[in-house]
């Protein structure tokens, strides 16, 4: 188990001071041990994104923050504009759909990403109430280039939604004035098991000043766990009751924000930055390609192709029989490709290993592969 190299994109490796916090006595969701730690997760929360709004932490995963987020933004006889990337842009449109929402979706070959320039001459021809952004597309590993596409947005008068499931602690997404200006991201929705590095089980929505107007502007809407009216009490002062938190995963939560401000947010997100660009580096040695194209490819995770003639199965069930394991890729991708997390608590020494174990699977596939020259080229990229 201690050996274990989990590199899909999420859950990810979880640290044993983050188990050792989940793991304590359960204690009462009104207990003021717990009602301290949760208000401190709640106010590192708001640091992580430099919320100006609020912030919520509950119980349940990435895709009940997707519908958080646009239930209580956007109304039901309102529109949408989903920047489609990859399976998880699909399901934002099949989310609004779902509740009645007009949703248009501006869609991109699987990896690629949809330019700055499509998404301005969508928004120059119809209103949105909102647009929803995957910063990080885990079915193709693109990454959206916020700072282009959020002074776009903001510009246009549409609310600015972005997923950071697959980004949130391991890329920037500050809220505050970060992208050319005061162009602002007005919702950042997340899940613990990526590259937070803490277990399934918690999501987390940040909803700006801006966000706020549009909830109180909509009055009633068709939620009722995601409503943040019926929350914000509870964020305001943890010792009262809406349902009951997921009181170990909050303890494990807190704890992997205390370390990733322990570790500074700008040198993580410098981390993440050189271990996309040092695992790609290192696979391209054996032949392997990122879908994405380098200067789209995302900081957290990626999508690679296979060299001609290697099998997917055969691949991935011998790194498994050596401890590290990948996930398949989806869609078109499927069998042509593997996804690769390299995201949250992941060690540079971790990642030299994988990159050794799939040089050596290749090699009793029968496949030439150069491991020192790999290892060699990784580490000069992610050494610090
Ligand atoms: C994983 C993921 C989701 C869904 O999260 P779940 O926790 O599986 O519900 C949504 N968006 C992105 C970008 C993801 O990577």
């Amino acid at each position: 188990m201690k050996n274990e190299l989990l590199l899909i994109p999420g859950p990810t490796p979880v640290r044993p001071e983050i188990l050792e916090a989940m793991g304590q006595e359960t204690l009462s969701h009104v207990d003021p041990r717990f009602v301290a730690s949760y208000k401190n997760a709640i106010a590192l929360t708001r640091k992580l994104f430099k919320c100006d709004g609020e912030v919520f932490v509950l119980s349940g995963s990435g895709t009940l923050a997707m519908e958080m987020a646009i239930l209580n933004t956007v109304g039901v006889d309102e529109s949408l504009l989903v920047v489609d990337q990859g399976y998880f842009g699909q399901r934002f449109v099949q989310l609004g759909e779902s509740f009645g929402i007009a949703v248009d979706s501006l869609k991109a070959p699987w990896g690629e990403a949809v330019s700055p320039q499509t998404l301005q001459n969508q928004l120059q021809k119809k209103q949105y109430k909102a647009v929803a952004v995957t910063h990080v597309d885990t079915s193709t590993g693109v990454q959206s280039d916020l700072e282009s596409l959020v002074p776009i947005i903001k510009e246009a008068g549409a609310l600015c939604i972005v997923d950071g499931v697959c980004a949130t602690a391991g890329v920037d997404e500050d809220m505050a004035c970060n992208y050319g200006g005061c162009y602002n991201i007005d919702v950042v929705l997340s899940g613990s098991q990526k590259a937070l590095g803490v277990p399934p089980g918690l999501f987390i929505v940040a909803f700006g000043l801006e966000a706020l107007q549009a909830r109180k502007a909509l009055g009633r809407i068709p939620a009722y766990y995601t409503d943040i009216y019926n929350w914000k009490p509870i964020m305001d002062d943890p010792s009262k009751y809406f349902a009951t938190p997921a009181v170990n995963n909050v303890f494990a939560y807190e704890k992997a924000l205390e370390l990733i401000f322990a570790e500074g947010l700008e040198a993580r997100y410098q981390r993440h930055h050189r271990y996309g660009q040092g695992v790609r580096t290192a696979l391209g040695v054996y032949g392997m390609k990122a879908v994405a194209a380098e200067k789209d490819a995302a900081h957290t995770m990626s999508c690679i192709l296979y060299p001609q003639g290697v099998d997917d199965a055969v691949f991935r069930k011998k790194c498994y029989d050596n401890k590290l394991v990948l996930a398949g890729a989806l869609g078109e991708f499927a069998g042509r490709a593997f996804r690769i997390g390299h995201m949250g608590n992941t060690t540079e020494s971790q990642l030299e290993q994988a990159v050794r174990i799939m040089g050596e699977v290749l090699q009793d596939m029968g496949y030439e592969a150069d491991v020192n020259k790999a290892v060699t080229a990784l580490r000069g990229i992610i050494g610090a």
